[in-house]
């Protein structure tokens, strides 16, 4: 008789407790993938990122690159025949990498979205020429990549050299909120990065 396999189920569990989703209800019917716009960029597909995380193969689920591709459009989660909110999992498995200082170093859709979520902080609102400024310092191969497209912008009154302000007390007291509930959860849940074999987490910063 074939050995037992153990699967580690963390991942499963995390999504099971954060989302109320089962990923073991998907049955890789692949509709999902089928209608997702990034699916064909990325290193995997979502419903290979599903199986990842039926099988417990946390590396594959909390380091792809697919992950930080993921536009967040619902596509999948609209088409999937089993109801499994798909993007909701993305969400999640975001989190987890991020928490657990899993996103690999070549991960640029991470930064800009940490530029992103500092911006709104401090501002209250995204102050696009900030973002930019900070993703082109950090990229300065890239720094004149779109220059024409800003150019168009600026001329459509589409960017704004000044920002505007939004609620920043608000705001501020919404992310202390948000991260004193992210912390409960990730203490529920337990170290991620600790189960990873030592090949697996050797990308982490
Ligand atoms: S559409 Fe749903 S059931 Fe089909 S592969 Fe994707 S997640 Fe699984
Ligand atoms: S939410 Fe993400 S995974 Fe789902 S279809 Fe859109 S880009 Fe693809």
């Amino acid at each position: 008789m074939a050995p037992a396999v153990a699967i580690d189920t963390t991942v499963a569990r995390a999504v099971a407790t954060d989302l109320g989703e089962n990923v073991y209800k998907c049955y890789q019917c692949k509709r999902c993938t089928a209608g997702c716009p990034v699916a064909p960029l990325g290193d995997l597909h979502p419903a290979q990122i599903i199986r990842a995380v039926q099988l417990g193969d946390l590396a594959a689920a909390v380091e792809s690159r697919f992950i930080w591709l993921c536009t967040g459009c619902v596509t999948c989660s609209t088409r999937c025949p089993q109801e499994i909110d798909v993007a909701g999992v993305m969400d999640e498995l975001r989190a987890i990498s991020w928490q657990e200082g899993l996103v690999p170093k070549d991960r640029p859709f991470a930064d800009i979205l940490q530029y992103n979520f500092d911006s709104i902080v401090r501002w209250g609102r995204l102050y696009e020429i900030e973002l930019i400024a900070r993703y082109k310092f950090m990229r300065p191969r890239a720094m004149m990549d779109d220059a024409l497209l800003g150019v168009k912008m600026f001329a459509k009154g589409k960017l704004s050299l000044r920002p505007a302000f939004g609620d920043r007390r608000q705001m501020k007291r919404m992310v202390a909120e948000v991260e004193k509930i992210e912390a409960e959860r990730a203490a529920a849940r337990g170290r991620v990065a600790a189960r990873l074999a030592p090949a697996g987490a050797g990308g982490a910063r």
